[in-house]
């Protein structure tokens, strides 16, 4: 009878693995939180072959006893519903409890573990418990998974490539350091290292750990609070995107957690700042009454839903559009500087600092430092107050004194700091969309009555769609009415639309109209509008423009509220400064009077 007792739940447990243990990742996840709920100060993942052949988790946690380390493996281990006041605690149930015995069961497990003076040793291959022994004591747990899935052939082939196991324990660690800025977390693959943070609690310092310098010197930091959100953490500069949205980790109540509405509500922020289609890098900890969430839970994922989103919309949304209006935006092209470079060129005295300061800090100090360096002229913040950004003021665009056209299309302009560089369809289409924007958000009822009217001929399911949103139209101003079989006649239409192009202009709204249809709000509709319109009225590439034109264009330019971008996100203007241009020509460093 035992023995049939004992089979069964090795079943239960290779089947429950199938659900649970999908991949490395996965393990990796279980193994790593049960380091966290040990209260270690520092975790350790090395892997081999992506885990695949190899996952070792070493942590500093407070270890088991010889009972809870074989216990452990038992379905149904309830010690993890010790924190029943954790908001996340039904994350624990039902799952947690077996994930062990699941991992176990499809693998080889070595655990050493250890309490005080004697630690334990536990061998279990399959999940079959081979061996209990003491063993040498230090504090703290090794779990070691060997040859996952080697007894389940079928889940081995389902394995992803080595390279995309490795992307996805890469993204969890991130992940997980960056909610624990407190926690050493140390991975490596066939011993080289992935990420090593310092666990000194200065998120900061994670994300450069994650990300690397030259991202963290583009990272601002922001906080922003109501009654029931309290938000904290950084976010990129616009110029810095990716193309997956990856980079936006949102943690709630100390748990990363994957929300759709809140991932579009932080790019939609940064909307015409930069491409719609990439996103920012943002870390953002939300504290909120564990009441006002909803947790939805799935063993690979973490979903939750905020009973009073609208209101956590508006706080995000506001944060990040203070820093972005509040900010000089102009990026400045970085002069990559070879090592070798500055030894030959830095007076020998200075190099020498340099070392010193290299060898004695640690790498606190030389975050810190090039943090300064982020506080050029150029990224100097003015002190955001809240009304003084919503009036359209936008001095932070420098004064700027154009020098010339490169291939008709590159205005070079010049002051006190530097060299930039505009491009002229950017800016124009930033000036014209800005304009349309007002023009469309406050309609008046200046029309152009046309002498020849227009006439349209389009497909009869177009045409009914149409058909039925002939007042957004008439609300333009354009003056509109059926023509016969699935043609339509416009007889005025509104005065801003651009000369020349009103016809064209009109059946391209027409058609924004029908592409918002399905899923219609009048701001989307104008928005799409205004960068359509902005677009087709910009000076086209290679025009050439005269001095007095170029300074009317930067004047318009000032004017705008985002100076910055084009409708579509990309740049309109580019720094670089007196020192880039001084590296660029190899004069740093040089007596220039002797040269
Ligand atoms: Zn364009
Ligand atoms: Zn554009």
């Amino acid at each position: 009878m035992a023995k049939i007792k004992v089979m069964d739940e090795l079943l239960a447990n290779k089947i429950a693995a199938g659900e649970v243990v999908e991949r490395c990742a996965s393990v990796v996840k279980e193994l790593v939180e049960n380091s966290i709920d040990a209260g270690s100060s520092e975790i350790k993942i090395d892997l081999i072959e992506a885990g695949t052949v190899q996952i070792k988790v070493t942590d500093n946690g407070s270890g088991m006893d010889k009972e809870d380390a074989v216990l452990a493996f038992g379905r149904h281990a309830t010690s993890k519903l010790k924190n029943e006041d954790d908001l996340f605690h039904i994350m624990t149930l039902g799952f947690r409890g077996e994930a062990l015995a699941s991992i176990a069961s499809v693998s080889k497990v070595n655990l050493k573990t250890c309490m005080q003076d004697v630690g334990t040793e536990v061998v279990i291959h399959g999940g079959k418990v081979l061996s209990v022994e003491p063993c040498e004591a230090r504090i703290g747990t090794i779990l070691t998974i060997d040859s996952l899935f080697y007894n389940t052939p079928a889940r081995l082939k389902h394995m992803k490539s080595l390279y995309t196991e490795l992307a996805s324990i890469t993204d969890y660690v991130n992940k997980i350091a960056l909610s624990h800025p407190e926690i050493k977390f140390v991975l490596t693959n066939n011993n080289s290292s992935l990420l090593n943070t310092d666990g000194s609690n200065n998120l900061l310092k994670t994300i450069s750990a994650v990300y690397g310098m030259d991202i963290t010197r583009k990272m601002v930091e922001v906080s922003s609070e109501d009654e029931d959100y309290n938000i904290t953490g950084y976010m990129s500069l616009p110029e810095v995107h990716r193309s997956s949205r990856n980079g936006m980790v949102t943690i709630v109540n100390g748990r990363v957690v994957r929300n759709m509405d809140l991932n579009r509500v932080i790019n939609d922020s940064y909307h015409s700042y930069k491409p719609d289609n990439r996103y920012p890098i943002v870390v953002f900890n939300i504290e909120v009454d564990p009441t006002l969430v909803d947790v939805n839970v799935h063993p690979t994922k973490m979903d939750i839903k905020f009973s009073k989103m609208e209101e956590l919309q508006t706080l995000i949304t506001k944060m990040i559009q203070n820093q972005l209006k509040s900010r000089s935006l102009i990026p400045h092209i970085e002069v990559e500087e070879k090592e070798d470079e500055v030894v030959n060129e830095k007076p020998i005295y200075q190099e020498q600092t340099l070392d010193l300061n290299r060898v004695a800090e640690t790498e606190d100090y030389i975050v810190i430092k090039d943090e300064v360096k982020v506080e050029s002229p150029l990224f100097q913040v003015k002190e955001a107050k809240e009304e003084e950004v919503e009036k359209k003021s936008s001095n932070h665009l420098p004064e700027l004194y154009p020098v010339g056209l490169v291939h008709g299309t590159y205005i070079i302009c010049q002051n006190e700091l530097g060299m930039y560089m505009i491009d002229q369809h950017a800016a124009k289409e930033r000036i014209n969309y800005e304009l349309f924007k007002k023009k469309l958000g406050n309609p008046n009822h200046d029309s152009t009555s046309l002498l020849f009217p227009m006439t349209f001929e389009i497909s009869n399911k177009d045409f009914i769609i149409l058909k039925e949103n002939f007042e957004i139209l008439r609300n333009m101003n354009f003056e509109i009415e059926e023509f016969g079989l699935n043609s339509i006649i416009v007889k005025a239409h509104p005065t801003w639309l651009p000369k020349g192009y009103e016809k064209d202009a009109t059946f391209k709204i027409m058609e924004t109209l029908l592409e918002v249809e399905k899923d219609f709000s009048i701001e989307k509709f104008n928005e799409k509008v205004a960068t359509m319109m902005s677009c087709k009225l910009a000076i086209k590439a290679n025009e050439n423009i005269t001095e007095l034109e170029m300074e009317q264009l930067i004047q318009d330019l000032k004017n705008c509220d985002n100076p910055f971008n084009c409708p579509h996100g990309r740049p309109t203007i580019i720094f670089y400064s007196n020192y880039d241009l001084e590296k660029l020509f190899k004069r740093s460093g040089f007596d220039l009077a002797k040269w």
